[in-house]
């Protein structure tokens, strides 16, 4: 695994969703930037989503290289109320603007200075 890298606080306060092909919600939990160990220059970020029926993904990328992987996570190792949180917000969201994906989302906060 790549070494950390610092990421800003922002994007903690912003409710960020993506939408499936399927139209299946997702929330953001969590993201995390590390050097990436297949090309060594490119930055990876490791996200986690949940969807209302806690199904738990755990997308990686690298900015850089083809590196990019999807899990499954288990939502007992998570902070539960956090995640209820983000859910519920979502649920009670006059209106909901999702991402198509993970990258867009996360390539959103980074422009915005948020991550
Ligand atoms: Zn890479």
């Amino acid at each position: 695994m790549g070494t950390h890298l610092p990421t800003r606080e922002g994007w903690k306060e912003r409710l960020v969703t993506r939408r499936t092909g399927r139209g299946q919600i997702y929330v953001l939990l969590s993201v995390e930037k590390r050097t990436c160990d297949n090309c060594g220059w490119g930055t990876e970020f490791a996200t986690l989503w949940a969807s209302p029926a806690d199904d738990i993904e755990r997308l990686t990328w690298c900015s850089s290289c083809f590196n990019a992987r999807s899990e499954p996570a288990e939502p007992s190792s998570l902070d539960g109320v956090r995640r209820r949180q983000l859910l519920e917000r979502a649920r009670t969201a006059p209106l909901l603007l999702s991402w198509n994906g993970a990258r867009a989302a996360i390539d959103d906060l980074e422009r915005r200075g948020l991550l």
